[in-house]
Formats: structure tokens, C-alpha cells, sequence
């Protein structure tokens, strides 16, 4: 669980799983170092490290309880498409 507290309106709340997992998979690829939550009390975003996200999202994921982010590793495409063969009379 990744706890904020509110700049705007000094209020604290939990990012949901599906926030971590968001502020994870966004920031995959990038430099940025926090993510913007919007507070449910003020609707203000306030920046929240991705650190202890990144963390969190680790313990969810090896808990199992992380909503699934399409991240499919599993890769079967067996497609047997039969080439044309040119037949080419011999004679
Ligand atoms: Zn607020």
C-alpha cells in the first residue's frame, strides 16, 4: 500500500492497486521519477514517488493480487502457412 498525503488539501489517502500498477507501467521507459495522483477529496494531483510504488507493485505482484496489466509473456503462434510451390513441369 502506497500512502499520499495531499498537497493541496493536507489529506491522506491509499493508492489503489490499479493506481501502483498504472504509475508502474506508465513510467516504464521513462525518466520520471514521481507519478500524479488526483486526491479523491479535492481532486488535486500531488506527485507521489515512484520508489515506494515500484516497491509496492512488487509485493502485490508476488502476493497475486495485482489486477492484470496486459503483460503477456507467452508468445504461441505456431501458423504453419504452406508455401506455394511453383510447379514447374520438367520435360
Ligand atoms: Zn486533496
Amino acid at each position: 500500500m502506497v500512502r499520499v498525503t495531499c498537497m493541496h488539501c493536507g489529506r491522506g489517502y491509499m493508492l489503489t492497486h490499479e493506481q501502483i500498477a498504472r504509475a508502474v507501467e506508465e513510467s516504464q521507459g521513462t525518466k520520471r521519477k514521481h507519478y500524479v495522483a488526483d486526491c479523491p477529496y479535492c481532486r488535486h494531483g500531488t506527485k507521489v514517488p515512484l520508489r515506494p510504488i515500484r516497491q509496492a507493485y512488487a509485493r502485490l505482484k508476488a502476493m497475486g493480487v495485482l489486477p492484470v496489466v496486459a503483460e503477456q509473456e507467452e508468445a504461441t503462434s505456431a501458423s504453419d502457412s504452406e508455401e506455394e510451390a511453383t510447379d514447374q513441369p520438367e520435360s
